[in-house]
């Protein structure tokens, strides 16, 4: 029996919001960048599982059929695309093909990024710091740009950048992809300023240490997983569904009041700016 108290918070069933998540992005076409392998992957199996079609890609190939043939295989509805994010002629026949499979697109979701400085941050060379801000954050840029007459023709839509605690807290040795990091939390913030009114949500999410090939110099060497575990209140590394999972959530209806935000999913690690 519901008291005078619990009333106030109870939710008819026929009321609720879709917490079903096989339908949370039914009707839903949702574009993923390097989406063939580690989180990437995770984001648009999790986006397919929760009803979205969606658009797998990376730069290679034969990546891409194989994540594309791993995910027909579970039964989700899937199409892919090469695309190297930093090419110009990539990303346009990226959002030509959602356009021309799917009908539109609802959801972007920017996961892209390399690093190939490692040491201090003031020794980069100036050719991978263009290279780092090329792919990690220019492309960012260049993505949201050309997906939003995508956007404007759905009267709405929802952009997830894909960050790093390294935003927040720069990692040694890391420090130009960690600059990288924290330029995307600005373009979240600006860019949702800007697109609020066309009901176009912006958000990121700043993942820990994700067990993939991406930090496989983290977790493979022992010595230097333990030192970093020792950072993670929870103690162990994340997998990629975890990531995925929040993903989805900041894609859908159940996340419709949120935009401009950066959601750190990173095992308790600090994460003050
Ligand atoms: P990953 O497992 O190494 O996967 C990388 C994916 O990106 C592959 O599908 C790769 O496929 C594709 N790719 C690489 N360069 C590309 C480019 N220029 N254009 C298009 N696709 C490209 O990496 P991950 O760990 O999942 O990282 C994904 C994102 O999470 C990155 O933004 C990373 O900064 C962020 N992140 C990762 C961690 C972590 O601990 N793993 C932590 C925080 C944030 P191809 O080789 O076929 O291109």
């Amino acid at each position: 029996m519901l008291n005078k108290y619990m009333c106030r918070f109870y939710i008819p069933a026929r009321n609720m919001c879709a917490s079903n998540t096989k339908s949370m992005l039914t009707g839903k076409v949702a574009v993923v960048t390097a989406s063939t392998d580690g989180i990437g992957y995770a984001i648009a199996a999790r986006l397919a599982a929760d009803g979205a079609r969606v658009v797998v890609s990376s730069r290679k190939e034969g990546n891409v059929r194989s994540a594309v043939d791993r995910l027909k295989a579970g039964g989700f509805p899937v199409a892919g695309v090469v695309c190297h994010v930093g090419r110009a002629e990539d990303r346009s026949r990226l959002f030509q093909e959602a356009v021309h499979r799917f009908g539109g697109i609802d959801i972007l979701v920017s996961n892209a990024a390399v690093n190939p400085a490692v040491g201090p941050v003031l020794e980069c060379k100036e050719s991978e710091w263009d290279k780092i801000f090329d792919i990690n954050v220019k492309s960012a840029y260049l993505l949201s740009k050309e997906v939003l007459p995508h956007m404007r023709k759905r009267n709405g839509g929802s952009i997830i950048y894909i960050s790093s605690i390294a935003g927040f807290q720069p990692m040694p040795l890391l420090g130009t992809y960690s600059v990288s990091k924290t330029a995307l939390l600005g373009l979240t913030k600006a860019a949702a300023a800007d697109l609020a009114k066309e009901n176009i949500r912006v958000n990121c999410v700043a993942p820990g240490i994700v067990r993939t090939r991406f930090s496989s110099a983290i977790h493979e060497d022992e010595g230097t997983r333990t030192a970093v575990l020792s950072q993670v209140p929870l103690g162990r590394l994340a997998e990629p569904r975890e990531i995925a999972g929040l993903v989805s959530f900041l894609c859908s209806d159940d996340a419709s009041y949120i935009t401009g935000e950066t959601v750190v999913a990173a095992g308790g690690m600090q994460s003050r700016l």
